[in-house]
């Protein structure tokens, strides 16, 4: 990547919005947006201090307009550390695409994947912790993921290698002091010291790497399969509980019978809630893919809800029983009984060795927090600490390669033909891991990483 031009891209993400972004970075930032954007009050951008938001208008081509405001940056104080202008606007697709023709035919070239932040990393504005950290929160689908990310970002991993990379330079003197003094018979570390100061430096780094492992799981979200006889209100449910539109998201009649899935949020976490209503009206002929569908889903499913109505809980309690998957029994449709009337709906269900774990109405919301805290116990969900971090896989190696060689040094350390022959391996174990956290600690600057990080990025960022 070359950085002394001047980059654009649109900054929002894609589809129409309220308001939409474009960022400029670089040093003709300020000459370029100056082309095409007018400030209100009739100031120059020129004059403009940093941090400043001016109201305007934006003109495009011959004789379009809009309203936009113009967020000023000036080098160094901005993200990627260069002038930077960030226009906001209508976020109208088609309006953004004329803006950036408009900025690419004065000058500006569009940006890479990821070449904002690659700015920001070049010029020492991030570690490469935390410029990992900006592609994982992109990326973050939960709340959980999104902390974890955060904390990437704020550096915690940078500044712990930092931490390891001091300790692991002060032990390697120590132990190649100890091999240029061979003759003399001075101790300047023992074994065991050396071995338990390696241990407590890279203590975070483990706990990082083994959080990691707990966060990731979460990416792959436990199943929610909603089953239950045509007309139980699975659909309804499945609005109420993901705020998802199926009017919006079904497909189109006819064309595909694929589950429709979406993300549910539970207390201390998200599954993926699937509705296999369209695939249990079959009406007429039995639809033998519809379902295949619905029984692979099922199969799939680490939790399956099977929805009753409680206003007509017949005839469906038995197909129920078959289900493979860990089962919870949910009473739908509560608001259109009395408490007296739910209650014998309630005792008959009882009678015919139905047991219900939740009664709830889609249509009002009622029960549906305990259904998701029911869910949430029987997917075993559990928040992962606090401190924890997620790893790109590139990271995840460079931690994992640090600590093997620290596991090494400290393994050597402990045998006890502790020689001077493994003093040098000792000390060039060490030497491997300094330079691996050195290396997470940000210390490094190597183009082919500019490759493997930033391009995962998307543009705009
Ligand atoms: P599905 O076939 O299982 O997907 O059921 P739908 O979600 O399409 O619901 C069937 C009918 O029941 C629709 O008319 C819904 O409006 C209605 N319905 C669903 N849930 C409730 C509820 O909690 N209370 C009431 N009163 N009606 C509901």
């Amino acid at each position: 990547m070359i950085f002394d031009d001047t980059i654009a891209a649109v900054s929002s993400p894609p589809g129409a919005s309220a308001r939409g972004v474009i960022r400029i970075s670089g040093p003709d930032a300020l000459p370029i947006a100056d082309r095409c954007f007018r400030a209100a009050d009739g100031g120059r951008l020129a004059d403009a201090a940093s941090h400043s938001r001016i109201e305007g208008r934006l003109t495009i081509g011959d004789d379009l307009e809009c309203p936009a405001a113009l967020y000023l940056f000036r080098a160094p104080r901005s993200y990627t550390r260069e002038d930077v202008v960030e226009l906001h606007l209508p976020g109208s697709p088609g309006v953004l695409a004329l803006v950036m023709d408009e900025l690419l035919a004065s000058g500006a070239r569009p940006a890479e994947p990821g070449e904002f932040t690659a700015r920001a990393f070049h010029h020492g504005a991030l570690d490469l912790g935390q410029a990992e950290g900006v592609a994982e929160m992109i990326r973050a689908r939960s709340d959980a993921q999104l902390r974890a990310a955060q904390r990437l970002l704020d550096g915690a991993l940078g500044r712990d290698a930092a931490r390891a990379r001091e300790t692991l330079a002060d032990l390697m003197a120590l132990v190649e002091a100890a091999l240029d003094f061979a003759d003399e018979d001075i101790e300047f570390i023992t074994p065991r010291e050396l071995a338990e100061r390696l241990q407590a430096v890279v203590a975070p780094l483990r706990a990082a790497a083994r959080s990691d492992a707990r966060v990731e799981r979460l990416a792959e979200a436990p199943r929610v399969v909603l089953a239950g006889a045509p007309n139980a209100g699975k659909s309804t449910l499945m609005n109420r509980l993901t705020g998802l539109d199926r009017a919006i998201c079904s497909p189109i009649a006819g064309t595909t019978r694929d589950v429709l899935c979406a993300p549910l949020s539970l207390p201390a976490g998200e599954a993926l809630l699937c509705d296999t209503a369209g695939l249990w009206e079959t009406e007429g002929e039995v639809d033998r893919h519809a379902a295949r569908a619905a029984r692979d889903a099922i199969a799939d499913a680490d939790v399956v809800v099977w929805l009753i109505d409680l206003s007509a809980a017949e005839g469906t309690w038995e197909e129920g029983r078959r289900v493979p998957a860990a089962m919870v029994n949910v009473a739908n449709k509560a608001d259109m009984l009395s408490p007296a009337e739910r209650q014998n709906a309630l005792t008959r269900l009882e009678q015919r060795g139905a047991r219900v774990d939740a009664v709830v109405s889609a249509r009002t919301g009622e029960g549906c927090d305990d259904l998701r805290t029911l869910l949430n116990e029987r997917l075993h969900l559990a928040p992962p600490p606090s401190d924890a971090v997620v790893l790109s896989a590139d990271l995840r190696r460079a931690v994992a390669d640090a600590l093997d060689c620290v596991d090494r040094a400290i393994a050597l350390a402990r045998s006890d033909t502790a020689s001077l022959s493994q003093a040098e391996l000792v000390a060039a174990e060490l030497r491997l891991a300094a330079d691996r956290f050195a290396r997470l600690a940000g210390e490094i600057s190597a183009d082919d990483l500019y490759d493997r990080i930033f391009s995962q990025f998307c543009i705009g960022k």
